[in-house]
């Protein structure tokens, strides 16, 4: 007999989900997670509409200030109005640790077992269940599911085709104390772009690409003086003197898993997916395929799929993962790109003040114009007429714990 029914490697915010949609579905799940200690690390902070909609449908705000929203978003820096029919719309600024800390809250709530300190080194598919060993333990799963992120060990121990391609380009970002600068949003320059945004407490988070700038292979984070001369080749400015209190950089490495199931081993979020945090789509991308597996898989391990329902995962999601990857291509080529880009700019600027091209814009970026086999479209004011933290069917056993969202 298996240890658990399904092991989640890793309590980002895709495992974390992940977990309470398991246990939702009535599924016992372990998260085996190789950080002692939740990351503080400044990640991302939009939640779009749809991400929203399922927050709110799971009653993640019980007990805490829910985000303040923000119509105005945009797609690679040329402002899109994100208005549309639903409870959501728009952009929702909440920083990763503190969605992770409500997700965690959630999953551990009910009842999910999240162990740290535990790294998963070996994974072994016997066909008749999954084998996993951290050092310290060995664990016997029905399932595993990796939600390992964007460096994935589950990926790379099973040698999964990973298609796509390696850093053309890089930008270099710092959140910053003790400097005053002009605020700026995409702000292109003749020699790259420019982005920066003070917040309330006076750190200023700065980006910049520089033109034609080689991307170095990395093994760790920028020096913030590297980030400070390339601030100041394309803007002038001087930030040197300022107090680093984090710094990143990101290139736009693109891949995506060729199959998100591998036998009883399966992939969500950065593990299956990366992509650039442009537009802040990772995230939200991520966390919809948990929200698309977990119920799918708590029926196959409690006995309650029709055959064939967790295979619909990869199908559904996959297209999905794909065409977001490819919005982000688009949008990095357009941010990224020098003086040869300001016509497609200049066209899709104008393109967007049509009113069906905003609001194509606007669904897809929110996640809203997913749409499901069988299952149709999505209905904007579904999530009002229900009860939080339920789905459309009953579930199994305890109606008041458990619930499905709508089968395809
Ligand atoms: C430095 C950085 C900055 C980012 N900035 C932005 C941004 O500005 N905007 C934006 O939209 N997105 C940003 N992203 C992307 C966003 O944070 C991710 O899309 C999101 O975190 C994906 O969630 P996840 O749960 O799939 O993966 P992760 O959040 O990466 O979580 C994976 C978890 O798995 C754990 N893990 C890894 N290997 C093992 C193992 N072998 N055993 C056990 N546990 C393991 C990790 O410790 C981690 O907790 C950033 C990502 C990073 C890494």
């Amino acid at each position: 007999m298996p240890d658990a029914q399904v092991v989640v490697v890793g309590a980002g915010p895709v495992g974390l989900l992940l977990a309470g949609e398991l246990r939702l579905g009535g599924a016992g799940v372990l998260v085996l997670e190789r950080l002692e200690e939740p990351t503080t690390e400044s990640r991302a902070s939009t939640l779009h509409a749809r991400t929203m909609e399922i927050f709110d449908s799971r009653g993640l705000w019980d007990g805490v200030d829910g985000p303040v929203g923000d119509a105005r978003g945009h797609f690679a820096g040329i402002p899109v109005d994100l208005t549309l029919p639903g409870s959501r719309p728009g952009l929702w600024k909440v920083p990763q640790t503190d969605t992770e800390r409500l997700l965690a809250r959630r999953a551990a709530g009910l009842g999910a077992d999240i162990r740290r300190g535990q790294e998963v080194r070996a994974v072994t598919d016997t066909g008749a269940y999954v084998e996993v060993d951290t050092g310290d333990q060995v664990v016997r799963a029905a399932w595993l599911v990796a939600c390992d992120g964007e460096d994935s060990t589950v990926r790379r121990l099973l040698g999964a085709d990973f298609p796509g391609h390696d850093a053309r380009r890089e930008l270099l970002r710092a959140d910053v104390a003790g400097i005053e600068i002009p605020d700026r949003r995409f702000e292109r320059l003749p020699d790259g772009l420019a982005v920066a945004a003070r917040r309330a407490d006076g750190v200023t988070r700065i980006m910049v690409h520089e033109h034609g700038a080689p991307v170095p292979v990395r093994t760790g984070p920028p020096a913030y003086e590297e980030i400070a001369r390339a601030w100041k080749r394309v803007t002038g400015e001087d930030v040197g003197g300022g107090t680093p209190l984090w710094v990143n950089a990101f290139d736009d490495t693109t891949r995506q898993l060729a199959h998100y199931r591998h036998g009883r081993v399966l992939f969500a979020g950065d593990a299956a997916h990366r992509q650039p945090p442009i537009g802040g789509q990772a995230l939200n991308l991520g966390l919809h395929d948990a929200f698309d597996l977990g119920w799918k898989l708590a029926a196959e391990v409690t006995g309650r799929a029709r055959p064939g329902l967790l295979d619909t995962y990869h199908a559904e999601r996959h297209p999905v993962g794909a065409r977001t990857l490819s919005s982000i291509e688009a949008q990095a080529l357009l941010l990224f790109g020098g003086p040869e880009v300001e016509p497609v700019r200049a066209l899709l600027t104008e393109l967007i003040g049509h009113e069906p091209v905003r609001a194509h814009l606007a669904a897809m970026i929110g996640g809203l114009d997913v749409p499901y086999e069988g299952a149709g479209v999505r209905l904007p004011h579904i999530n009002e007429l229900l009860p939080v933290g339920k789905g459309l069917l009953p579930g199994p056993a305890d109606t008041t714990t458990r619930g499905n969202p709508p089968c395809p």
